[in-house]
């Protein structure tokens, strides 16, 4: 196999991975970076000429996988774009929400070149779809060559799928994003134990170290119990995320902390609009859940410490994965009230905002949020899932209470007055999982991707003594290597 990972930088970024398998010419992903704009957003195509890709396979619909798909589709019209039949569903929301984004910052940033691609060009692609179930083995052909595709649960979000790619004798696997513990709206990841020969595994929590004695159900109260707090002083919070699976898991935790009286019984609860467009998609996914893989079951999965998680401590699903668009009736979540938000100005009555994006990237709606909440001492901005450090998230986690801060794209600068803390609820896989992931999978080329240079360093030194005489992989963005 031969692998040129086209993100330009090695971070989580713009997730895009050539791969060639003799006659074939496949793309894992076609993401845009979340922190960058305009084309330096993108993976590096520029050395991918037009009509020579035959598969583009989507391991989910985060914009860090989708969001310069048709960009590259553009130039590849006959490429086949592989993806689960949920995925299928999410895929157009996220890609027009994009395209509005991109106009809107066209304008209040002036990035000339926005919008990357256009509304048509959307639709194309999802006109052009090829679902696949998970568990259902594809064979393609070309020439006189074949490969096999098959797509497994990977937990993380609704549709997200690793992939096992069979060549020639040879097995390769990836782990796209991937989280085995379960979600009160997903299933835990399941791949079936088998040895592979290559695993290309994202390394995004490379970083994140528990303290001992953590657990996930242990978090999950602290953060509530932090929220309820802040309500019931009169304060407000916010918690960002991304709009597309946390923001429906938060939803419905806060459905169960209130029924636990964690939370106080009435407050207002503000979602953005992309997360409600979101809801109605995962709304119709959960109504035919066995057309969408829902009920899928891996034969001989391996087995991870975080899947046989004791499920009946608080605030843990009961039962199985659901969610239905009822809960924001039951909860009365409401849109996001633009019109009042201004810089500064605090709320009045005490009220939750679970909003995108997780990583408080200028102009989302909440970093529109946090310049009401941040100066004031009642309130709370509570992080739970990745931030990376070049975003006004990361910034703002690096900062303390007094500290001044900018909000630039608004031109308001502040004092930090309210509480900013962070939670350890991710959706991506703790690093000690992927460890043992690998183990149990026994590669002999281990790629690494979609992380920062220091989660990947851990993974560098962790993983030889599991693994040892496997060779491991930190690829230089844009090179090519033969494994
Ligand atoms: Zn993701
Ligand atoms: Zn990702």
């Amino acid at each position: 196999m031969k692998f040129t990972d086209l993100n330009p930088k090695r971070e989580i970024g713009a997730h895009s991975l050539l791969v060639e398998l003799g006659e074939f010419r496949l793309l894992v992903d076609g993401g845009m970076s979340p922190k960058d704009l305009g084309l330096a957003a993108l993976p590096d195509y520029t050395r991918i000429p037009p009509n020579s890709i035959d598969l583009i396979l989507v391991t989910h619909c985060h914009l860090d996988h989708i969001g310069s798909l048709p960009c590259i589709h553009r130039d590849q019209p006959a490429a086949r774009v592989l993806m689960t039949p949920a995925s299928a569903e999410i895929l157009p929301v996220m890609l027009h929400n994009s395209h509005t984004v991109m106009l809107r910052q066209r304008d209040e940033l002036e990035v000339a070149e926005y919008p990357l691609f256009s509304r048509s060009e959307v639709d194309a692609i999802a006109d052009d779809l090829f679902p696949m179930d998970y568990g259902k083995t594809r064979e393609f052909i070309k020439g006189n060559d074949r490969l096999r595709i098959t797509f497994f649960p990977a937990g993380h979000v609704m549709g997200a799928a690793s992939v096992l790619i069979e060549h020639r004798g040879k097995k390769h696997f990836f782990t796209g994003d991937i989280l085995f513990r379960r979600q009160h709206t997903l299933e835990g990841a399941q791949i079936p134990a088998m040895r592979v020969d290559t695993l290309v595994m994202e390394t995004t929590r490379g970083t994140a170290e528990h303290a001992p004695g953590f657990t996930y159900e242990g978090e999950l109260g602290e953060l509530f119990g932090a929220v309820g707090a802040t309500l019931r002083r009169g304060g407000s919070c916010l918690l960002p995320v991304f709009a597309l699976g946390r923001m429906q898991e938060m939803v419905t935790l806060v459905m169960e902390a209130r029924r636990q009286r964690i939370l106080p019984k009435n407050f207002p609860i503000y979602c953005s609009g992309l997360g409600l467009a979101v809801v109605d998609v995962f709304d119709r996914i959960f109504r035919s859940r066995r057309r969408y893989g829902l009920d899928f079951h891996a034969p001989d999965p391996i087995t991870i410490a975080a899947m046989r998680q004791d499920l009946s401590l608080p605030l843990a699903p009961k039962g199985e994965p659901t969610f239905r668009r009822q809960i924001l009736t039951a909860l009365g979540v409401r849109p996001l009230p633009f019109s009042r938000l201004s810089p500064g100005r605090d709320f009045r009555e005490p009220s939750l905002f679970i909003t995108s994006s997780g990583m408080l990237v200028e102009n989302t709606p909440a970093y529109q949020v946090a310049s009401c909440l941040l100066p004031h001492a009642r309130n709370l901005v509570a992080f739970t899932g990745f931030c990376d450090d070049d975003t006004p998230g990361g910034d703002l986690l690096a900062r303390d209470r007094g500290d001044s801060f900018a909000f630039d794209a608004l031109d308001f600068q502040t004092t930090i007055g309210a509480d900013v803390r962070r939670f350890d609820a991710s959706g991506h896989a703790d690093r000690e999982d992927l460890v043992e992931m690998a183990r149990q999978l026994g590669p002999t080329d281990i790629i690494l991707s979609h992380g920062d240079m220091d989660a990947r360093a851990w993974f560098l030194q962790a993983l030889p003594p599991v693994l040892p005489g496997a060779r491991i992989l930190n690829p230089e963005p844009q090179e090519t290597y033969a494994v």
